[in-house]
């Protein structure tokens, strides 16, 4: 994963990340009409784990840490979720952050519950060995919980593969044999999975085409913006491009570029950390990421950080579809002027679960041993996400309600049926 720095910049939400959750959670527990204990249990996490421990810096003192492993629920299977280094991490936000893994494997049907975990820390000030010092630290104090048949870590901002290979490294010392099957999100030769590093933006791709699909209208000559040129919105530019829609506008931390008649990619491999470099060819115009998100596309995808779509630019959206690649792009308050104004909004639970269903897929070859080529990785995640969407916009119809309520209709629901069907113990 791009890891970059302007992620550090504040979210313009007014409610913090938990309460925007919460209250996500709260509308489709009424459209459900969960009884009250139900509805008290999914609002809390079932673990919480923070801790507080020392790391070895190259200048010979000793810097302590904060870091949070949180499990939100399990009635479906091992805890799933990533691991953010980042200086404004925190314990709400991290259990927000655990409550959406939950929903997003739910609605995308994966054996799995939901988990975040973080360390307060800006990893660009940290030396290679001191990021490998901190990580095998935190590894350690947090394998209380984490672990291939409980709770399996991914990378998420500010982590990577690498980060993966020590956390994987760490515990299998403990071990005394490898455990591949502990975290997701590693390199493919020590038991990563093809194609997990384009999932997400692949999948952010396929699931903006079946929404077209769903219309009879066809991705061909659609246009798409794109704000974010990270690992999500640089594969799904790629992605998007591939399946013939023009890919007007993208941007990063330094602002963006606009190019009517669509930009050309073909030499975007390995550049995206400079869009400037990567995409251009002299033709386009610059365009700020404000000024980004109010251009007349077709499709917009907030591929960047959470908060961006808010009541104050929500009624300039000029897109006819919102496809949310980050994690949280749009408030609550947004997304009802989107509602109002005939904007679709494909939900971030669904729209970048490409990426959770291939790491899926990397802990079931972990725990096979049996390797998928990439065209097979590929062809059952475009799989999963249709059927996810189809059953997304059909209860969308059906209770008359915004596709992200739907989305966590399906994901409440099917966790609801697992804790009933199991019980509350003893
Ligand atoms: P990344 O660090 O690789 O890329 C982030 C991109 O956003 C970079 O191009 C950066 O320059 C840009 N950016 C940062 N701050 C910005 C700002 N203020 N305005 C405009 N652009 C800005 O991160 P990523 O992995 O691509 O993740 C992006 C989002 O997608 C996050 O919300 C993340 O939680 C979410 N997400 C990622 C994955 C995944 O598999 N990587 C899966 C699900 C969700």
């Amino acid at each position: 994963m791009h890891v970059n720095p302007g992620t550090a910049v504040k979210s313009p939400v007014r409610q913090t990340a938990l309460e925007v959750a919460r209250a996500q959670f709260d509308a489709a527990a009424e459209h459900l009409g969960l009884p009250d204990d139900m509805r008290e249990h999914l609002r809390q996490c079932k673990r919480e784990l923070v801790v507080h421990f020392p790391v070895k810096m190259d200048d010979r003192t000793v810097r302590t840490l904060t870091g949070y492993r949180v499990q939100h629920n399990v009635a479906r299977g091992p805890a799933k979720g990533g691991i953010r280094y980042h200086p404004l991490v925190s314990l709400d936000e991290v259990r927000a952050l655990a409550m959406l893994m939950t929903w997003k494997c739910a609605v995308v049907n994966l054996p799995f519950g939901g988990a975040k975990g973080g360390v307060e820390v800006d990893a660009h000030e940290l030396s290679s060995d001191e990021l490998e010092r901190l990580t095998r630290r935190f590894a350690t104090e947090i394998a209380l919980l984490i672990g291939s048949e409980n709770d399996i870590p991914a990378p998420d901002l500010g982590t990577n593969e690498h980060i993966m290979a020590w956390i994987m490294d760490t515990l299998s010392m403990h071990q005394g044999y490898s455990l591949p099957g502990v975290v997701t999100g590693k390199p493919v030769p020590i038991g990563g999975t093809l194609g997990r590093a384009e999932a997400t933006g692949r999948g952010v791709a396929i699931v903006a085409k079946a929404v077209l699909e769903r219309l009879d209208r066809p991705i061909e000559g659609v246009t798409v913006a794109i704000q974010g040129f990270g690992n999500v919105g640089f594969n799904a530019a790629l992605a998007f491009k591939a399946m013939g829609a023009k890919v007007v506008a993208v941007s990063d931390h330094t602002g963006g570029l606009f190019q009517e008649e669509g930009f050309d990619l073909s030499d975007a491999v390995d550049c995206r950390g400079d869009i400037h470099r990567c995409v251009s060819d002299g033709k386009a115009d610059p365009v700020s990421n404000e000024e980004l998100l109010e251009l007349p596309v077709d499709i917009l995808v907030p591929a960047a950080i959470e908060g961006q779509i808010t009541a104050a630019n929500a009624d300039r959206v000029r897109a006819r579809y919102v496809v949310e690649g980050a994690n949280g792009p749009t408030t609550n308050q947004a997304d009802r002027i989107l509602a109002d104004r005939g904007v679709t909004v494909v939900p971030d639970i669904l729209a970048n679960a490409g990426g959770v269903v291939v790491s899926y897929f990397e802990w079931v070859q972990d725990f096979s041993r049996y390797f998928w080529d990439l065209a097979e990785v590929n062809r059952n995640m475009e799989r999963v996400l249709r059927q996810a969407l189809a059953e997304v916009a059909s209860t969308a119809e059906r209770e008359r309600v915004s596709l992200r309520t739907a989305a966590l209709i399906v994901a409440v629901r099917r966790v609801t049926e697992a804790i009933r069907l199991r019980g509350f113990y003893p």
